[in-house]
C-alpha cells in the first residue's frame, strides 16, 4: 500500500499541469501543485486517514482536491483527470516534460503553431518556427531539438529495472509457445548492463519458423534469417536465436553472453559444447559468471585469483542514504525503517536532503531538530535508527553546515547536485577537498549521471577514488537504475586501491529500497564481497566507522 502517495502526488500534479495548460485560474492550479506538496510531506499513513475520513486533516487537501484523491484511489482514475485529457490534444501531454517546455509554454506552442505532439514539435523546430515566438528564441528552439533528438534516440534504449520487466515479460510469452523446451535470455541483460539496447534469448525449439509465426502476436515487424528471429516489443530491438540442440543451445549461449571483447580476449573461436563450463575448460579458464564476461574484467587484478561472485542482500545489515518526508522523499522515517527491516535490515541512518537542496527540501537547522525528535521516537518503539545527512558538496568543496551542526550526524554521505558546469580540475578538487573533510563518510554518486538523462560531469575518477582510499571515505554504488554510479568499470581499480563500497538505494519511498538490488548486481560484476561494503558491516563494526575519525553520537 506504501508507493499509493507517490502515485497520488503524480495524479495530482497532472491535473495541475493539464489545468496550467487549459489556462485556469492560477489558484485552482496552485491548490493541486500545493495539495500534492501536502501529501508529499505528509507523515502518516494516507490510507488510515481516508479510512477514516479525514483526509482534511492535510492542511492544503481541501474541498475541492478530497473527491479527486477519493476517486483515484477507489478506481486508479479520477473522473476530473479523464475529463481534462479528453479534451486535449492527443500527445500534448508528452510535451509537458521535455525540458524548457512545461505545460504554459506547450499553449503558446498549440495556439500559436497548432503544435500538438512531439513530432508536430521536432518539424516546427525544423523549420525553424519556434524560434520567433515570444520567449523563445534560437537557442531555445536548438534546444528543445536537441532534447527531441536524445528522447528519440533514447527510445531505443532502456534502463535495467524497465529491462529485466520486459525481459520477464517476454519469457512467459516465448516459454507459453509449442515446441519451446528450453530458453535462457541472454546478451547485455545477462551480463547486467546498466543499459539495454536489445532484449535477446537463446531458446532450444522445434521449428524456427513456428515460433516466428506464434511470436508475431507480441512481437511486432518480426524476421527470421539464419534461425535469428529479429522484430520489436514495447519499441525496444528484440533477438531470438533459436537452436535445435542442447550442444547448439549451450555454445550459442556463450557466444551471446560474453562482450565481443571478452571473447576475443579468451580466444574463443567458436567451440561448442553442451556446457559454458565445459567450454571455459577447453579454453583453459575457470568458470567464469555471466555478468563478469568484460573485458575490464580480463584486464583487472581479479583475474589472477577468480571467485565467482558471492555478495548478496543477505549480507546487508546498514541501511544507508535513503529520504523520507522530511526532505523530498515521499514516506516517513517510521514507514522507511519497517520496511528496511522487512529486507533484512538491522540498523538504518536517515540521510535527507541538506539545506542548499532547498529544491528539494533540504533541512534547516529547525528541521533537523524536529526530525531527530521523530528519529528518536522511532528508536524509542525498538528500532535501530539513527540520523545522518546527505549534505551538498559547495562550490568550494566545502560541506553544507557549519561545524556545531555537522557533528551531531551520526552519518555524513557528501554529494554533488548543482554547479555541474565547473572544468574537469575544478570539479575534481571540489570532490576531493569534500572527500577531505574529517566529517564525510561516504561519496554519494560521484560523476553525477542520470542514465540516458544526463552525462557524467567531468571529472577525474581515478583521482577522486585515490582520496577516498587515502582519506577511508566509503564509495557509494548508488543502486538506484537511473544512477548506478559509481560507473562498475571504476570499480575494479578502487578495489585495487582497498577502496570500501557502500551500497545505496538512495530511496525517496518505501518501494524503492528494493533498488539495492541492482547496486549489488552491479557490485558483483567487479566481485566485490561483503567485506568491503561498510553496508555489510554488523552494528558494532559501524559504530567504529562512524567514529573512526570524529567521535559520533551512537
Ligand atoms: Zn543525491
Ligand atoms: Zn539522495
Amino acid at each position: 500500500m506504501l508507493p499509493v502517495k507517490k502515485e497520488i502526488v503524480k495524479h495530482l500534479n497532472e491535473i495541475a499541469d493539464m489545468m496550467e495548460f487549459n489556462n485556469e485560474n492560477i489558484f485552482k492550479v496552485k491548490a493541486f501543485r500545493n495539495g500534492a506538496n501536502s501529501i508529499r510531506g505528509y507523515d502518516g499513513d494516507i490510507m488510515v486517514l481516508i479510512a477514516e475520513e479525514r483526509l482534511s486533516d492535510i492542511k492544503g487537501i481541501g474541498k475541492g482536491i478530497q473527491p479527486v484523491i477519493l476517486d483515484f484511489v477507489a478506481s486508479g482514475n479520477s473522473k476530473l483527470h479523464a475529463e481534462l485529457i479528453s479534451g486535449l490534444p492527443k500527445g500534448i501531454t508528452e510535451l509537458f516534460s521535455i525540458k524548457g517546455i512545461g505545460p504554459k509554454k506547450a499553449a503558446q506552442l498549440y495556439h500559436e503553431l497548432q503544435i500538438t505532439d512531439r513530432s508536430s514539435l521536432a518539424l516546427a523546430a525544423e523549420n525553424n518556427l519556434i524560434a520567433g515566438l515570444q520567449g523563445f528564441g534560437t537557442k531555445t528552439e536548438e534546444k528543445i531539438s536537441e532534447e527531441l533528438q536524445k528522447i528519440t534516440e533514447n527510445e531505443k534504449f532502456c534502463l535495467i529495472d524497465k529491462g529485466f520487466r520486459l525481459l520477464s515479460e517476454l519469457e512467459t510469452k516465448i516459454s507459453g509457445i509449442k515446441g519451446v523446451s528450453k530458453i535462457s535470455y541472454t546478451g547485455e541483460a545477462r551480463r547486467i548492463n546498466e543499459i539495454f539496447s536489445a532484449l535477446e534469448f537463446v531458446i532450444l525449439a522445434e521449428s524456427a519458423e513456428y515460433v516466428q509465426k506464434e511470436s508475431a502476436r507480441f512481437i511486432t515487424e518480426s524476421t527470421l534469417a539464419e534461425s535469428v528471429i529479429e522484430g520489436y516489443y514495447m519499441a525496444l530491438q528484440v533477438r531470438i536465436y533459436v537452436t535445435s540442440s542442447g550442444d547448439q543451445f549451450y555454445s550459442t549461449l556463450f557466444k551471446t553472453t560474453g562482450s565481443p571483447e571478452f571473447l576475443s580476449a579468451i580466444s574463443y573461436a567458436g567451440q561448442s559444447s553442451d556446457s559454458e563450463e565445459k567450454i571455459f575448460k577447453d579454453l583453459g579458464f575457470p568458470y567464469i559468471a555471466p555478468e563478469n564476461r568484460e573485458s575490464e574484467f580480463i584486464e583487472s587484478q581479479w583475474i589472477k585469483d577468480y571467485k565467482l561472485p558471492e555478495l548478496n542482500l543477505t549480507d546487508f545489515k546498514g541501511h544507508f542514504h535513503f529520504h523520507t518526508s522530511y526532505s523530498d522523499g515521499f514516506n516517513s522515517v517510521a514507514e522507511m525503517v519497517e520496511t528496511a527491516k522487512q529486507a533484512g535490515y538491522d540498523y538504518s541512518v536517515v540521510c535527507d536532503h541538506s539545506q542548499s537542496a532547498f529544491y528539494a527540501g533540504g533541512l534547516t537547522p529547525a528541521k533537523i531538530e524536529k526530525q531527530l525528535e521523530e528519529i528518536e521516537r522511532v528508536r524509542d518503539s525498538g528500532s535501530r535508527v539513527f540520523q545522518g545527512i546527505e549534505s551538498d558538496i559547495l562550490a568550494d568543496g566545502s560541506l553544507d553546515y557549519p561545524e556545531e551542526i555537522l557533528k551531531n550526524f551520526t552519518l555524513v554521505v557528501a554529494s554533488i547536485h548543482s554547479r555541474l558546469n565547473l572544468t574537469e580540475e575544478e570539479m575534481t578538487a571540489r570532490i576531493i577537498k569534500a572527500i577531505e573533510n574529517p566529517y564525510t563518510d561516504i561519496l554519494a554518486h560521484p560523476s553525477g549521471r542520470i542514465l540516458l538523462k544526463r552525462d557524467p560531469y567531468p571529472v577525474n575518477l581515478f583521482k577522486v577514488i585515490d582520496a577516498c582510499a587515502a582519506n577511508d571515505v566509503a564509495l557509494e554504488i548508488n543502486a538506484n537504475p537511473k544512477r548506478l554510479d559509481t560507473d562498475w568499470r571504476y570499480l575494479f581499480y578502487a578495489r585495487e586501491k582497498g577502496v570500501k563500497f557502500a551500497i545505496n538505494a538512495d530511496a525517496h519511498s518505501a518501494d524503492q529500497i528494493a533498488f539495492v538490488n541492482f547496486g549489488i548486481m552491479t557490485a558483483r560484476k567487479a566481485g566485490i564481497t561483503a567485506g568491503e561494503v561498510i553496508n555489510c558491516y554488523s552494528f558494532d563494526q559501524f559504530r567504529q566507522f562512524a567514529s573512526r575519525k570524529v567521535s559520533r553520537r551512537l
